[in-house]
């Protein structure tokens, strides 16, 4: 945690008073009266200390909050939170953090928003990069960007997180923002619930209507949901038109884009694409080893690198399941109190998990050894640097059935056969290729060699 002292905030408003063009007499009226009174588990405590009235106070923290916690992050690189009492409070304790945070909380938990779920949580990597940064963008102009944001992508992969994330974000930063998360699933049972009652005029309707349109940012997870429901989309339809009017923020997710939702009404997947569609793929492997690395900082017991690679290489379409396999792990490891999870660990622990259809990955060392088998030469030999036809022929083949049978990097694939360059690798790919074209014994050997693989 950071001093912050009187200093520091002369500093901080400084700052605003210049990044934000503030006039001097707004300066002299509402900043230059905030006395420095504390600062604390992130809050500062400020006392306005010119002619005051709640109103006032009020006021300032509307107008200028968001641009003295930028400033403050800017000098201190510190997310502050404020909190200003007005004079006949300065003498009573300061409001202690714990309150602006069971504040916070209970408004989170008026949202509907899952706490755990926020930016700094969310690993990024290339799939998942246009995302986030839409995301941020949006929970920090709410309703000025792109509206409404949709997100789609596979399961599993952060919806979930991405959109709680942009909610958690809104409130921490806007006092008095107002944010409802609700999953489709709910929104279409509440309604027909409320169709149970039959008229729409109800005093229960209208409270639910008032409930979604009285918000700054609505945010929907799993819109597909909404497919074959066609009374709730119409009630999605009007509580859409009505806050998008008012430029309230509108985020939603979905498995697919808009125009792939089946039995859904035209005017709806209009709506959906009036802002900005963003996807999340599959995170690649560095993504998924720094999900795992970030997850495993909070568990007690040691992880060798190996086991999280293994994890990693086993798990790659869905980001639930791989954290789920790291908690299965840790699980197991906490029961027999192991000080080490090991990749053997790892293994044992998942042998159930991993799918019996999927297919084992090839590794360049088998290529090299059904090669050797193939052409009855030993795998030493095909590594050496000796130089007959046969083995270079043969060491030409591993080159070739590994730069086309597994994911390995040329260089990788060079240093298992002893090359030096990843250019050998390339001229022996060409050099099979173009035989493969013409000769009867390459285009034979090359067949079997490949289903002695199992490929
Ligand atoms: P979806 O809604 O797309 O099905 P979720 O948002 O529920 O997926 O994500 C599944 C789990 O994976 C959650 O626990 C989430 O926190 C985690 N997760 C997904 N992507 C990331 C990421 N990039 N960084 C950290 N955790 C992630
Ligand atoms: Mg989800």
């Amino acid at each position: 945690m950071i001093e912050l002292d009187n200093s520091k905030w002369l500093e901080i408003i400084d700052f605003f008073k210049n990044e934000y063009d503030i006039a001097n007499v707004t300066f002299s009226v509402f900043i230059e009266p905030l006395e420095f009174i504390s600062y604390k588990d992130g809050v500062i405590t400020l006392c306005y200390s010119g002619q005051t009235s709640s109103n006032l106070v009020q006021y300032i923290e509307k107008k200028y909050l968001a641009l003295l916690k930028a400033s403050a992050f800017e000098v201190t690189g510190e997310n502050v939170r404020f909190n200003i009492i007005m004079p006949e409070d300065k003498d009573t304790p300061v409001i202690e953090a714990s309150s602006v945070d069971s504040k916070l909380d209970a408004r989170i938990q008026e949202s509907n928003l899952d706490k755990k779920y926020t930016f700094d949580t969310f690993v990024v990597g290339a799939n998942n990069n246009a995302a986030k940064v839409t995301a941020m963008a949006v929970a920090e102009a709410p309703g000025e960007i792109y509206n409404p944001l949709y997100i789609y992508g596979g399961v599993g992969l952060g919806k979930t997180h991405i959109i709680h994330s942009i909610g958690n974000h809104v409130l921490a930063n806007n006092e008095d923002a107002k944010v409802l998360y609700t999953t489709s699933e709910n929104f279409v049972n509440q309604v027909i619930d409320l169709l149970g009652v039959k008229n729409t005029e109800q005093e229960d309707f209208k409270e639910f209507r008032r409930k979604y349109r009285n918000v700054d940012v609505l945010l929907i997870d799993d819109i597909q949901f909404f497919a074959n429901k066609d009374r709730c989309q119409e009630e999605l339809f009007n509580i859409f038109n009505d806050l998008h009017m008012k430029n309230k923020q509108i985020v939603l997710t979905s498995d697919r884009l808009p125009k792939d939702i089946e039995d859904i009404s035209d005017r709806l997947i209009n709506r959906f694409e009036m802002g900005l569609s963003v996807d999340m793929k599959n995170p690649d492997y560095e993504t998924r080893m720094a999900i795992l690395k970030n997850k495993s900082k909070s568990c007690p017991i040691e992880i060798e690198p190996e086991a999280l690679s293994f994890i990693a290489n086993n798990f790659t379409t869905n980001v639930r399941e791989l954290e789920g396999s790291l908690n299965n792990i840790t699980a197991f490891a906490k029961i027999e109190r192991l000080k080490v999870i090991t990749e053997d660990f790892a293994k044992s622990i998942l042998k159930d998990r991993l799918d019996p259809d999927k297919e084992p990955t090839i590794t360049c060392d088998q290529i090299v050894e059904v090669v050797a088998d193939h052409f009855n030469i030993s795998k030493a030999d095909i590594k050496s640097k000796k130089r007959n036809s046969d083995l270079v022929n043969a060491r030409q083949i591993c080159m070739y059935l590994c730069r086309k049978l597994t994911d390995e990097k040329l260089d990788t694939i060079a240093k298992e056969l002893n090359k030096k360059s990843h250019r050998t690798v390339l001229y022996s790919y060409e050099t099979v290729q173009n035989e493969l074209l013409t000769d009867a014994k390459m285009q034979k050997d090359i067949n079997i060699i490949t289903k002695k693989i199992g490929k």
